[in-house]
């Protein structure tokens, strides 16, 4: 960080100083295997079974010795019983032998192989099988899922659907996870108005804590929201303490702008140690970063799409990297642009676009409407940002263009 222009900071610099400067959270506690959804593992998940935990048919069926298929022609086996899902069939099976099997059902002691109803022909207790079977077809081998003993999650697995499914089917009933992380925030401006209040002229409502809200509880954070916080020092300065007590994260919309009143500058300066820099990037140049009585804090732009932009790109690692988990690698695509998107050189730009794929399988991408840093609807038309490194001077329509999907920031 030493040789760095707060004036024009580097948008990968900032990301990096952030990422490097944030230390994980370490208290565990044990909850219970459904409360574990979306949250980080702390402690290693092994597993005491295999899964399947028997040999089993994955075909309503007959089960067979592979060793009696027909080498042509067909061949009559005899049917000596019944194997169902969790009531096997007791006896082993000899040659010429066969037993009507469920999906799910463990494979008799001898057999192999299934073959699906619907190739054989029944007369009574004698089926016809035919040459075309395969030796071992149809039949799910014990610890082919899981095997006894498998390490199945090491710490920082943010858990998802198909993980608490896994978890549950190794008979895990509880899950050691990291605490969530405590952020809290607030909103400053004097223009701002909370909903259920009639706007006056020149209020606007405060959706900045609503976005802000929304993708923090996607991230599974608990949440500390303290409102719209008037442009008062003695305000800010209380706002400042009470979130800092109760967070690890403090996090700001406004007011960190130059014109912006210099209290809240005034405030962090006495409060901790931030760092105000103007990144090369649009939307959302000016950030603050840095610790507030022991909290981490981010003093993001005012304008509702720079909140968005500048949370994506500099908060969401840093909260996750808190959380426990470890650096994801998050989607990047190169599409066709059915627009031009205009741009000066000298910052990155995260234009906002729509992305699908056209007759011939190719990606495209069409930038919403008008671009300007308070058009939120442009966020929310759009599927994907447009990015525009730093050396651009903007595209042609038709060119290539990388697009991040929102979908990867989930
Ligand atoms: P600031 O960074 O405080 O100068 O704000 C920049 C712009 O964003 C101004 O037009 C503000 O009215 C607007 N703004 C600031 N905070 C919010 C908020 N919480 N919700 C919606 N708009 C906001
Ligand atoms: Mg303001």
């Amino acid at each position: 960080m030493d040789d760095y222009d707060p004036s024009s900071m580097d948008a990968e610099i900032a990301q990096q100083h952030i990422l490097n400067s944030v230390t994980p959270v370490t208290e565990i506690e044990t909850v219970a295997v459904r409360d574990a959804l979306h949250r980080v593992v702390a402690t290693e998940i092994r597993s005491n079974i295999d899964v399947p935990g028997h040999t089993n048919s994955a075909m309503d069926g007959y089960a067979i010795r592979s060793k009696d298929i027909p080498a042509q022609d067909t061949k009559v086996f005899n049917l000596i019983g019944t194997s169902w899902a969790g009531r096997p069939f007791d006896n082993s099976v000899q040659q010429d032998e066969c037993v009507r099997i469920m999906t799910g059902a463990a494979m008799p002691d001898g057999t192999d192989t299934v073959v699906m109803q619907e190739h054989v022909q029944v007369n009574d207790k004698q089926i016809t099988i035919d040459a075309k079977q395969q030796a071992n077809q149809n039949v799910r081998q014990a610890g082919e899922d899981i095997a006894k003993g498998d390490s199945v999650f090491i710490p920082g697995k943010f858990l998802q659907p198909a993980d608490i499914g896994l978890i549950a089917s190794l008979g895990v009933g509880e899950v050691n996870v990291f605490r969530k992380l405590r952020v809290a925030f607030f909103s400053t401006g004097d223009e701002l108005v909370s909903i259920g209040t009639p706007l006056k002229t020149g209020q606007i409502y405060d959706s900045n804590r609503y976005t802000l809200w929304s993708m923090l509880t996607r991230l599974n954070a608990e949440i500390i929201d303290l409102g719209v916080v008037k442009d008062t020092r003695e305000a800010v300065e209380q706002a400042f303490q009470e979130a800092s007590q109760q967070a690890d994260v403090v996090i700001t919309s406004g007011g960190v702008s130059v014109g912006d009143a210099d209290f809240v500058k005034e405030t962090l300066e006495k409060l901790g140690e931030v760092n105000f820099w103007k990144v090369a990037m649009k939307p959302g140049r000016p950030l603050a970063f840095g610790k507030v009585n022991g909290a981490y804090f981010f003093g993001l732009p005012g304008n509702p799409v720079s909140v968005m932009v500048t949370f994506y790109i500099f908060v969401q690692a840093a909260l996750e990297k808190l959380m426990g988990q470890p650096p994801r690698k998050r989607l990047r695509i190169t599409a066709k642009s059915a627009s031009r998107l205009r741009k000066r050189a000298g910052r990155v730009e995260y234009q906002r676009g729509i992305y699908s794929i056209d007759e011939s399988g190719r990606y495209i991408v069409e930038k919403t409407g008008a671009q300007g840093s308070g058009i939120l609807r442009s966020m929310s038309d759009a599927n994907c940002f447009m990015f525009l490194p730093l050396e651009s001077e903007g595209i042609e329509q038709g060119d290539d263009v990388e697009i991040w999907p929102f979908e990867s920031f989930i």
